[in-house]
């Protein structure tokens, strides 16, 4: 069947007797089947990664690198293509899938530069005639783990410096979305990754995700996924000493203080909890405000919620959420919130008319929960935000870092003295002053604190650190 995703290992199309259907988030219709991996192909990829492993690394960096950029090239060309798979498994506006595609290529671009560089260092000795130096070299095997949100950017985030670094992938997509990675797998290999080099299984995290994760001829583990699966993987990972880097949720804290330009903060409240209908880590979930502009301030936010375009075309605002799981768990926060005493000021249903049959929740806004509630502490991936009074600067910051999580934090204040107080103060891996709860740029690295990760960042110069191992070298000179 032309529409089954297969597996992709050596450089050929693994089919597997079990099939489960992907389904167009949009409007619930089956777009493919995906072949469901099991133990012994997740075995085969990681045995053909390993193979392969070698000849990639003794390739100049600088060669792979050209590579990268050839890669870049061939998507950019077929932007077109790779968007509309995104849009449609993915279920969002064409324009962000566009925009997506833009920020994969950028990454793909900066890392493909890596390979010119990959740099070590050289240090003095205490000894004469002696030479001290460090070098980078390939863990080996990686195993790298994606989400379903943003998948092209995701496969970019670790695949482009998984590989750069000289390492062999196998990489596990989300199930809901598995098409744009096969896409991307293949355009790398058609630029020239050897096959072998980079491997895709796919199939449910549950059956995979083990298997990938505990085999034991992978060297480095990359995940980008829930904290629950972050904590297994890490436990597992443990067990073995594995190197691993874990990219988990948030629950991020957005302040208003009383000095704020309400109209850019609202602005930038609405994008940072309902863009991409609140499927980022780094969306704003927790809605802190001084009480002094609480009344203006929710009174714009609730419109401007009200004004949100629910819909895949290129004039919405945001699209549906990934699965009816995910739009159940939300639609059951938001039940227990109220029982709790919390209040919905807008939204908080599954969209009804002609979007009944997506997995569409309305951009909602709960008032009143409390901070150790359940949907103040746990992450939705949804378009929620949760608003909560507080009477001053030092309210908002306890608040702000009452939480398990620490990925990102924005504030909103014409005062420099409070904007810097927080951006030093917030116990985040990303402050922002003046705009959104954002994710990062290609080229920075990115990361949280406590529950949203494990203290690694990707991708910038930094995931360098997470796909190389360094070596020191000690040069020692008979002067002649
Ligand atoms: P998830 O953890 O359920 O799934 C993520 C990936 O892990 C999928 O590919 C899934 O198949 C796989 N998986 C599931 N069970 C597994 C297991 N036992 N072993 C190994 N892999 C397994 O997460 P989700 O709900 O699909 O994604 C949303 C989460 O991802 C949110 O928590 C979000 O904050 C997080 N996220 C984090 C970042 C970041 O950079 N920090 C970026 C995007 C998304």
């Amino acid at each position: 069947m032309a529409n089954t995703i297969p597996s992709l290992i050596g450089g050929k199309d693994v089919a597997s007797a079990r099939t489960a259907p992907v389904l167009n988030p949009h409007n619930g219709e089956e777009i493919a089947q995906l072949t469901l991996a099991d133990g012994a192909i997740v075995d085969a990829a990681v045995k053909a990664a390993r193979a392969a492993q070698a000849a990639w690394a003794a390739t100049p960096a600088v060669k792979r690198g050209e590579i990268h950029f050839k890669a870049c090239a061939l998507i950019e060309e077929r932007a077109e293509e790779l968007s509309k798979i995104v849009a449609e498994e993915a279920g969002k506006p064409l324009k962000d899938a566009r925009g997506e595609t833009g920020g994969a290529v950028q990454c793909g671009r900066f890392f493909a530069g890596e390979g010119q560089r990959l740099f070590g260092r050289t240090m003095p000795s205490n000894t004469a005639n002696k030479y001290a130096m460090t070098i980078r070299q390939p863990c080996g095997v990686a195993a790298l783990i994606i989400a379903a949100n943003t998948p092209a950017p995701n496969f970019a985030w670790k695949v482009f410096p998984a590989l750069i670094c000289g390492n062999a992938v196998v990489l596990k997509p989300a199930e809901d979305t598995p098409r744009s990675a096969d896409w991307m797998a293949r355009v790398l290999i058609e630029a020239g990754v050897p096959a072998g080099v980079l491997n895709v299984v796919q199939g449910l995290g549950g059956d995979v995700g083990p298997a990938l994760t505990e085999h034991p001829g992978v060297d480095v583990i990359s995940f980008t996924g829930s904290t629950r699966v972050g904590r297994m993987i890490a436990e597992q990972a443990g067990k073995h000493l594995k190197k691993v880097s874990l990219e988990l949720g948030g629950k991020n804290a957005f302040v208003v203080c009383d000095d704020a330009d309400l109209d850019k903060a609202v602005k930038w409240a609405a994008a940072s909890a309902f863009s991409n209908a609140g499927q980022r880590c780094a969306a704003g979930s927790r809605f802190i405000v001084f009480d002094a502009v609480y009344d203006a301030f929710v009174q714009k936010f609730v419109a401007a919620a009200k004004a949100q375009k629910l819909g895949v075309s290129d004039e919405s605002d945001l699209g549906p959420v990934i699965n009816e799981r995910q739009l159940s768990n939300m639609l059951a926060a938001i039940d227990k919130a109220q029982s709790a005493g919390a209040k919905v000021l807008t939204g908080g249903k599954r969209a009804s008319g002609a979007l009944a049959g997506g997995f569409y929740l309305e951009p909602t806004i709960v008032e009143g929960a409390k901070p150790g509630d359940e949907i103040s502490v746990h992450e939705l991936f949804g378009p929620i935000a949760a608003l909560y009074r507080v009477k001053d600067y030092a309210e908002a910051v306890a608040l702000a870092n009452q939480s398990e999580y620490g990925l990102t934090a924005a504030i909103h204040t014409r005062s420099i003295d409070r904007a810097w107080n927080f951006a030093q103060a917030v116990e985040t891996g990303v402050a922002v002053v003046n705009a959104g709860t954002f994710g990062s740029e290609p080229h920075m690295p990115f990361g949280g604190r406590r529950a949203s990760g494990n203290g690694t960042r990707e991708p910038g110069t930094e995931a360098l650190d997470i796909y190389t191992e360094l070596k020191d070298i000690y040069l020692v000179i008979d002067p002649p």
